[in-house]
């Protein structure tokens, strides 16, 4: 072939930047453009790592590498599926990958779960992360709080909940989240698990994190530390695991200091019910649970209803299905075999068609992990470019991609260069408070830096 090979990457997530850099930089000649639905990439790195973790954020400056690379162009502000059709895309391009993650809340079916002030973490994460998709006001009048879940999103949850806004200004966070931070009246937050420490998915340092703020202490029940066979076998294998469990040890073992915020974490503790009085909430009903020697537990028939005001369910993330892309509704993926997209009636792969990242194997697993997904991905894809498996579009030419979303769809296209815009502004807007950014939060505002009328010249 005299020309590149053209992949159209749709999600600039971390799965799709670290995507779109490996078959860049591999020894073919391949030229990539990078869609993403919001007008600025990054994805969860920017809607969904916590603000007090700059050192995570701070992957967005590794990034900035990838994307300078000229043979990536990333196209911001269109959704795929909505705004571009995937055989529209197919006239384009030799093969597309799917990486659009995910942004939904895993439901929980429990009784009450539906009353106003239970919430998904993920609405919470949007609001405080300033992701124009959710709710710029946020009431914070519940003095205690519930947080069902024991991984890393709960201890995000309840580490914002339990800081101060004070604490927290001295980050990217918006100002309405930090007026809304300031009125917060929770003084504690109760973290509930089905099962035991040694079944618990947080990691280690994002555990000790959440007692190092000086308004915080962490609490944990010493009747909650229980182990069976298959426990001490998971600690024996893991050895995050078991720092994990030495770290809940830790905290059971002291005696609580009176600090202004308490997370207290409670294990073998099922929610069954979140408890309702006149359209609120007014608490969480659990069932104790014991193990069964295989990690898994039983409930014991023995109930307590804790008083909380409000609940937020980290019980995990969930994908959206793309139009024109195949969806697994019950697991919420894409059906794959590790990189090509499958037809669900015939099992067999879709031609040109691939998916990564957290759409691809679930909404598990830290940023690092989505590159080996691509890597195993984009090996696929090179492969059947390799076997001529992959058809020839009708209008591979860079530029006829362009005068399709600019002409035909008059589409408000976001670039790279409109995110150095952005990053600027944001820079500048934290800048007097002596804070490295803040962040802009409406998709129009957000536009207007990144996109088209800002500077005509980006994609010319
Ligand atoms: C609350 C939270 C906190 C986290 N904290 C950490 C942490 O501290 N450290 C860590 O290592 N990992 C963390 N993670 C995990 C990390 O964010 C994920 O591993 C990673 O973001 C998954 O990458 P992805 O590219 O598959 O998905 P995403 O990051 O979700 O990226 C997908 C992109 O696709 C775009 N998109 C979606 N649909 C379309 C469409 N139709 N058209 C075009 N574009 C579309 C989205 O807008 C998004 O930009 C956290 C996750 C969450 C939810």
């Amino acid at each position: 072939m005299s020309r590149p090979l053209r992949v159209a990457v749709i999600g600039a997530g971390p799965a799709g930047i670290y995507a779109s850099d490996l078959l860049v930089k591999s020894n073919e000649e391949v030229s990539v453009d990078l869609y993403e639905r919001m007008p600025a990439p990054f994805g969860l790195i920017r809607y969904g790592v916590a603000p007090d973790h700059p050192r995570i954020k701070g992957i967005i400056t590794s990034l900035h590498k990838v994307l300078d690379n000229p043979k990536i162009r990333l196209l911001g502000n269109i959704d795929i599926g909505s705004d571009v059709t995937i055989d529209e895309l197919r006239t384009f391009y030799d093969a597309i990958v799917v990486s659009t993650g995910a942004t939904g809340d895993r439901d929980l079916r429990i009784p009450g779960a539906d009353l106003p002030e239970s919430v998904g973490a993920g609405e919470f994460v949007g609001f405080y992360d300033g992701n124009p998709d959710f709710e710029r006001n946020w009431e914070l009048k519940a003095e205690k709080v519930a947080v069902i879940g024991v991984g890393n999103v709960a201890l995000d949850v309840a580490r914002i909940l339990a800081k101060t806004a004070d604490e927290l200004k001295v980050t990217e966070i918006p100002d309405n989240v930090y007026e809304n931070l300031s009125l917060n009246q929770a003084k504690e937050v109760h973290i509930f698990g089905r099962r035991g420490p040694a079944q618990a998915k947080f990691t280690p340092k994002e555990l000790k994190e959440v007692d190092e703020s000086p308004t915080i202490e962490v609490i944990v029940d010493p009747e909650d530390i229980d182990y069976d066979q298959a426990s001490e076998e998971a600690r024996r294998a893991s050895k995050s695991q078991d720092m994990v469990c030495q770290t809940l040890e830790g905290y059971a073992l002291r005696d609580p200091q009176g600090a202004p915020h308490q997370i207290f974490m409670h294990f073998f503790e099922s929610p069954v019910e979140i408890i309702g009085e006149n359209g609120h909430v007014v608490g969480l009903k659990t069932e104790r649970t014991e193990l069964n020697g295989d990690g898994s537990v039983h409930g014991t028939g023995e109930f307590t209803t804790w008083d909380v005001q409000a609940v937020y369910r980290a019980v995990g993330y969930r994908s959206d299905p793309v139009n024109g892309v195949p969806f697994d509704e019950g697991e919420a993926v894409i059906p794959n075999d590790g990189g090509h997209v499958l037809d669900p009636e015939t099992g067999e792969p879709i031609t040109a068609l691939y998916t990564t990242g957290w759409i691809k194997r679930g909404p598990v697993g830290l940023i690092g992990n989505t590159k080996s997904d691509a890597k195993e991905t984009t090996d696929m894809l090179f492969l059947d470019w390799k076997d001529g498996k992959l058809p020839e579009p009708q209008n591979p030419e860079p530029e006829a991609v362009l005068s399709f979303l600019k002409e035909k769809k008059g589409l408000a296209v976001t670039t790279w260069d409109g995110w150095y815009r952005l990053d600027a502004a944001e820079r500048a807007a934290g800048e007097p408070e002596g804070r490295e950014r803040k962040k802009i939060v409406e998709w129009d505002d957000m536009v207007k830096h990144a996109g088209p009328q800002s500077h005509q010249g980006d994609l010319s």
